[in-house]
């Protein structure tokens, strides 16, 4: 029987404007607590930009707010994200990871700006994108509104397949840190790595399996399984993974924006039973 999502009081995986979601860290936990979430992680794309505005309105609101990220990573060739929960927000090392992984964005910005200058006639790709951002390092969510702005494609999945995804004229190869190296800060900071939707990679059940093991070996973390949109298998599979492996359960919704009308803030299915869950090795550790 499939667990299906229901209004939790936790959230571990969510975006602001700080990366490419569209609500204010301010607006977006005030949005949690209207949703009856008491615990929120803010997990933007490698930055922690956002998390003193968030702790901020967390404090009025009422929201424990845990210290999140999710990275994206490199592990045997492919892209992947990586969270990482409850970290000490001054730990240095975590601020020179974020240092190298906006260097990276930015340059990858760049990039992808020319690629879509050429192949659109556009001529400031990039700066368009910048100026949406609020940034120096647009992610591709924002090149997707730009071309989407000027009719280049219809919409922003539409702007992604056309473009900017793996094998379109946009995509730029970049290199990220690898997943061990950013488990292990993430470690050292305090926190706990999860890798984020796993079954979003396209990975079959023995790649995601050789995945984990690798995750295990590198001082081991936990598994994003509470997360919405999930079919019987994926979630069967999911609690097979959570049983075999010596990782903890973690769930969240991979909130963007109020347009994603099929998911909000804390509505996540519950955890499978009797699973270890991210929510008591923070507790634990604090
Ligand atoms: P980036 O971090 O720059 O690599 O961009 C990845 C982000 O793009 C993801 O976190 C999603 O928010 C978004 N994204 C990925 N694929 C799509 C898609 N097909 N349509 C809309 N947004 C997407
Ligand atoms: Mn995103
Ligand atoms: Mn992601
Ligand atoms: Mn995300």
């Amino acid at each position: 029987m499939i667990r299906e999502p229901r209004p939790q009081d936790f959230d571990f995986h969510c975006h602001s404007t700080a990366s490419d979601g569209s609500l204010t860290p301010a607006e977006l936990v005030a949005r949690a607590a209207a949703c009856g979430v008491r615990r929120l992680a803010l997990t933007d794309h490698d930055t922690l930009a956002g998390l003193p505005q968030a702790r901020h309105s967390a404090r009025d609101a009422g929201v424990e707010l845990v210290t999140g990220i999710e990275w994206s990573v490199q592990w045997q060739g492919r892209e992947l994200h990586l969270l990482g929960l409850g970290m000490d927000a001054g730990c240095q090392a975590l601020g020179e990871l974020e240092a190298e992984q906006q260097q990276a964005r930015r340059l990858r910005a760049h990039r992808i700006g020319s690629r879509l200058d050429r192949a659109t006639g556009l001529g400031d790709s990039y700066e368009r994108a910048a100026e949406l951002a609020g940034t120096n390092a647009p992610g591709r969510p924002w090149f997707a509104r730009v071309l989407v702005g000027a009719g280049h494609a219809r919409d922003m999945n539409h702007a992604f397949t056309r473009f900017l995804r793996q094998g379109q004229c946009a995509f730029v190869r970049t290199p990220w840190v690898e997943l061990e190296r950013a488990a292990r800060v993430v470690r050292e900071a305090g926190g706990v790595p999860v890798l984020a939707h796993p079954v979003r990679y396209g990975l079959t059940r023995r790649k995601l399996r050789q995945l984990l093991a690798a995750l295990c070996e590198a001082g081991g973390g936990g598994l994003e399984v509470a997360m919405p949109g999930l079919n019987a298998n994926q979630q069967g599979l999911l609690d097979e993974c959570l049983r075999d492996f010596p990782l903890c359960a973690s769930g969240g919704s991979d909130f963007h924006s109020p347009e994603q009308k099929w998911l909000e803030l804390g509505r996540l299915p519950d955890f499978p039973q009797g699973a270890d869950t991210v929510l008591e090795r923070l507790e634990r550790a604090a």
